[in-house]
């Protein structure tokens, strides 16, 4: 390993190439490091219309082109490379272990971004492929003309749900409160569906899953009334599951501090770790607001903050407030 980089950026999502296209165009020897394949959850979306400056386009999309830009200024987007441990040296750089191959680099823009929360029932892992889903856009199609179970009541459930309802031949949406957590603008399109006439979209409310049940394939749900406990046995073909996302912090875990949840601390100004030289960016990082404007923000500040410690690694000490009363930095 005798190449140092100047800035390593673990994770390919919307935060990690912001930083990526944002480092790499200030001359900074730029890698980036993909577990899979560049995107993460966004390539799960069909539909982006809240990304300001774009009316409409799917997350595939948007990642190709900002993959695309990235690279035109020299970063490099390495695919298939889990990072599994991190250290930093006695001389300030940082090392990247991905299977048998090690990365240095002088700054790490931490970018893991989050993965689906389970909801943990019984039937849940086993027919996890068979049945039960974390996609409606992958895996719509699938159930064309059979019935499914979306769970949940944010944003992601919500427009998965307006996806779903053209491909099931019905679609019941089960969620725990009265009320949903997802955008206003998503809720009317979602009721107006609901109130279709023979709309086939049914929404239940005060309602979780208790158990998932079948043979080979999903057959039926268990769904629970939390009002007043009852419980209903609910034919259906498929359960799709849309309750949120939880940090891909795993591998983090004695390297930088994390929060109980798993997210990365960081200070909000300048997102900073504990860990000099280290930034955490996106859905991964304390107080992120999850949005995909707000990862590709917080990926073109780690990058920036990233050259006022490369310029003078004391930086990193300084308190946000201080650099503010003394006119930004
Ligand atoms: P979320 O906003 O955290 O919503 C999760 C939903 O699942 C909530 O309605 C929650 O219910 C429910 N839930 C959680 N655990 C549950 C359980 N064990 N059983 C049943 N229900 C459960 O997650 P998300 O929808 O995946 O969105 C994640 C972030 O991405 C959010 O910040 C969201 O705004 C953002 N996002 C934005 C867009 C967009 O702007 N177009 C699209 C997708 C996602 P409670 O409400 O009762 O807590």
């Amino acid at each position: 390993m005798s190449e140092i980089f100047d800035c390593i950026i673990v994770g390919g999502g919307p935060a990690g190439l912001a930083a990526a296209l944002y480092a790499s165009r200030d001359r900074y020897k730029t890698v980036v490091l993909e577990k899979f394949m560049p995107g993460g959850q966004i390539n799960n979306t069909d539909r982006i219309e809240n990304y300001p400056g774009i009316e409409r386009i799917d997350g595939p999309g948007l990642i190709q082109n900002m993959q695309k830009q990235a690279e035109s200024f020299g970063a490099e987007i390495k695919t298939g490379r889990e990072v599994e441990k991190l250290e930093k040296q006695k001389d300030g750089n940082i090392i990247l272990s991905c299977g048998k191959e090690n990365f240095s680099a002088r700054v790490v823009i931490l970018t893991p971004g989050s993965d689906y929360r389970k909801l943990g029932v019984p039937g849940e892992d086993k027919f996890r492929g068979s049945g039960v889903s974390y996609c409606g856009t992958c895996d719509a199609p699938f159930f064309r003309g059979k019935h499914v179970v979306a769970i949940g009541g944010g944003n992601t459930a919500v427009e998965e749900t307006l996806h779903l309802v053209k491909f099931a031949q019905k679609v019941t949406m089960i969620h725990r409160r009265e009320e949903f957590r997802a955008s206003k603008v998503l809720v009317e399109e979602l009721l107006a569906k609901a109130n279709e006439p023979n709309s086939n979209l049914v929404i239940k409310y005060n309602t979780v899953a208790a158990e998932i049940l079948g043979d080979k394939k999903v057959q039926s749900i268990q769904l629970k009334n939390v009002k007043d406990d009852s419980i209903e046995d609910y034919p259906c073909d498929g359960v799709f599951v849309f309750v949120g996302m939880v940090p891909n912090t795993g591998f983090l875990k004695g390297f930088v501090e994390l929060t109980e949840q798993g997210f990365i601390k960081c200070d909000f100004a300048y997102l900073r770790t504990s860990v000099p030289g280290v930034f955490a960016a996106g859905d991964c990082r304390v107080g992120a607001a999850m949005q995909l404007a707000t990862a590709s923000g917080d990926g073109v500040v780690a990058a920036m903050m990233m050259k006022q410690y490369l310029r003078d690694p004391k930086w990193w000490n300084i308190k946000a407030s201080d650099s503010l009363q003394s006119g930004g930095w």
